[in-house]
């Protein structure tokens, strides 16, 4: 025989595609020729082979190789083509039996001493084999736990491409691999150690609730940092299918934590304003990653001293939190990922931020406003939730009121009240307050006028925005959530408009 073929998966983005891989022997001057579009690194893939193959005690063809990838016109990236080039090199070439690879999808990167190496991307690599009807998956071992999240699909875990010469000549077969139990989802930051912040406080768990975005301003060491951190904790665990959905692009983005295949909590991203668009947004050369956008999909996404950030980078934003995914286009191809995040900005009142507050602030009022309007512009816009934080003061410290509430008891708050909106939205495809548009906010479930007094007011006054009040209404119908009522009152307005507009109203 010489042709042989084995299978494995290109990945644009969190969507895979089944790659074949062909191998033809002929006679004439040894050598190799890759044909089907692959990038440096599956060329120089070749090599890593040839060592591999001869370390591992087989002998390389001294024939004329030819290696299709295909489809071609689909670019091919990255080195986990490794394990199949090797596989179907060994099969054309007689070393194991010439159908044992065949309809075998294997994942992996050959190190030169003939070593598994676990890649990137394995788990949508895996739904992708799956999905396109194939049975058996061979993976890296520290990539198998990831691969059994994918039922009906049988993972083997190879160790080495001795491992796998073994298993495909028969002499010592695999065993198919079996995923321990997942690990209960670890213990989140708790919102009882947030000390005094009651707006801060009630704005996290409003944000949790409605999946609005929120603004926290405040002096240094009032707890904004403290506050987002919590607010993960406060959104429901992800359901199975929402975690394979995670977990899929921190697979590709290379930042599963070891030992706990499946990303079961929504995430937590803290870029720093120093941050290049390629890690905010997503990019790299070579295989596109995923950036701190991507990786909050499904969670949050904070940036602390927010006017600190460039505003075209925080303009690049926007359009991607409005529509749920970003493209990202390199010359080799183009990738999508999902970011569906929640957004927390937060700032300091002005720039020489001091912890005191507005009393020492040693900054001229045009400075103030110059730092404040950093921000303002299209992302800030979208913000529901504004809220400034006082510095915290002494009596909060000395703990003379009652004990904060845990995170526990609040998220039990968020879920009711997230049920509720999901139940009053049935039948329009939305789950949340911050995802209803301002037309539907009007029309079907307009808040009664009484109610609107306060808001009317503002708008007549050109403190509010005709946008700004659709904001209002969406804030206001969490809160009556959270409260347990069929429709928003005046006191949920109110609060709403507070939130909106920090001190002027309420
Ligand atoms: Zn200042």
């Amino acid at each position: 025989m010489t042709l042989a073929r084995t299978w494995s998966v290109g990945l644009a983005g969190v969507s895979g595609a089944l790659v074949e891989v062909e191998v033809d022997m002929s006679a004439g001057v040894p050598g190799v020729a890759l044909v089907g579009l692959p990038d440096a690194v599956v060329r120089q893939s070749v090599d890593r082979v040839r060592a591999a193959v001869v370390n591992t005690g087989a002998s390389w063809p001294m024939r004329r190789i030819t290696i299709g990838l295909s489809p071609a016109s689909m670019p091919k990236q990255g080195s986990g083509f490794d394990l199949a080039l090797a596989a179907a090199v060994l099969a054309a070439a007689g070393t194991v039996p010439s159908d044992a690879a065949d309809g075998l999808v294997l994942l992996g990167e050959l190190g030169l001493d003939g070593s598994v190496r676990p890649v990137r991307g394995v788990l949508p690599a895996v739904l992708a084999a799956s999905r396109a009807g194939h049975r058996t998956v061979v993976v890296p071992e520290g990539n198998a736990d990831e691969a059994a999240l994918v039922e009906a699909v049988e993972v083997l875990a190879a160790r080495s491409l001795g491992d796998l010469v073994a298993h495909l000549s028969g002499r010592a077969r695999l065993a198919p691999h079996v995923r321990g139990p997942l690990p209960a989802p670890g213990p989140v930051p708790d919102l009882g150690d947030v000390v005094g912040q009651v707006a801060g406080r009630r704005a996290v768990e409003v944000a949790a609730a409605g999946g609005h975005h929120l603004f926290l301003t405040g002096p240094p060491g009032a707890g904004k940092t403290m506050l987002a951190e919590r607010l993960p904790g406060l959104l429901p665990v992800l359901d199975e299918r929402a975690a394979l959905e995670v977990t899929a692009i921190h697979s590709v983005a290379g930042t599963l934590p070891p030992g706990s295949p499946l990303v079961s909590r929504p995430p937590f991203e803290a870029p720093h304003h120093t941050a290049t668009m390629a890690a905010l947004v997503g990019g790299g050369s070579g295989a596109i990653r995923p950036g701190s956008l991507c990786r909050a999909h499904r969670g949050v996404l904070f940036l602390d001293e927010a006017p600190e950030f460039p505003r075209a980078t925080l303009d690049t934003l926007r359009q991607p939190l409005e529509r749920g995914s970003v493209t990202i286009s390199r010359a080799a191809g183009s990738a999508t990922f999902p970011c569906r995040a929640q957004l927390v900005l937060a700032a300091n009142p002005c720039p020489c931020a001091s912890a005191a507050g507005d009393a020492a602030c040693t900054c001229s009022p045009l400075e103030r406003r110059r730092y404040q309007a950093r921000l303002s512009g299209p992302l800030l816009d979208r913000i529901d939730l504004r809220v400034e934080l006082p510095p915290v003061g002494r009596a909060a410290w000395l703990g003379g009121g009652v004990a904060p509430e845990s995170t526990a008891t609040v998220a039990a708050r968020v879920a009711v009240a997230r049920q509720a909106a999901a139940a009053r939205l049935r039948g329009t495809g939305l789950l949340l307050n911050s995802q209803v548009p301002g037309r539907l906010l009007r029309e079907r479930w307009a808040v009664p006028r009484p109610a609107l007094a306060l808001a009317e007011r503002a708008l007549d006054r050109g403190m509010l925005s005709v946008r700004g009040l659709d904001r209002v209404l969406r804030v206001a119908w969490t809160l009556s959530d959270l409260a347990g009522r069929t429709v928003p009152g005046p006191d949920e307005v109110a609060e709403a408009l507070g939130m909106r507009l920090q001190r002027v109203a309420a």
